[in-house]
């Protein structure tokens, strides 16, 4: 059992604190996609807003919208984007306003 779980025990301490360091396998979780807005078309974003199961993809006009608040990390947007996105690699997304998870990408793959 670990040693934190009885010292907890013993004093009474029901949280721990924030770790100091990042947890190295945090490295292997999915992360939300960060996009790259120079790769953006019209007819690409409408298939990764068409993709995304949980409604974090929006299109808003000329900006992809992204509701990192909504995103369960699942992947088919970076599967759907060829090469427009990857993970983030952000896993510490907590925010103090919900408005602050939305994060609106200009479409920018168009005017080449
Ligand atoms: S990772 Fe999944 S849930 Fe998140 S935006 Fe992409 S398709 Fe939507």
């Amino acid at each position: 059992m670990a040693v934190w779980f009885l010292r907890g025990i013993r004093r009474g301490v029901v949280t721990t604190r924030y770790p100091a360091e990042a947890e190295p396998s945090a490295r292997l979780l999915p992360t939300p996609p960060a996009f790259d807005p120079r790769r953006l078309t019209g007819a690409l974003v409408d298939a990764l807003v068409g993709a995304c199961p949980s409604g974090a993809l929006t299109r808003d006009g000329a900006f992809l919208v992204l509701d990192i608040g909504a995103c369960s990390a699942c992947g088919r947007c970076i599967a759907a984007a060829r090469g427009a996105a990857r993970q983030s690699g952000r896993f510490e997304l907590a925010a103090t306003q919900r408005v602050h998870l939305v994060k609106r990408i200009p479409i920018a793959g168009d005017q080449r």
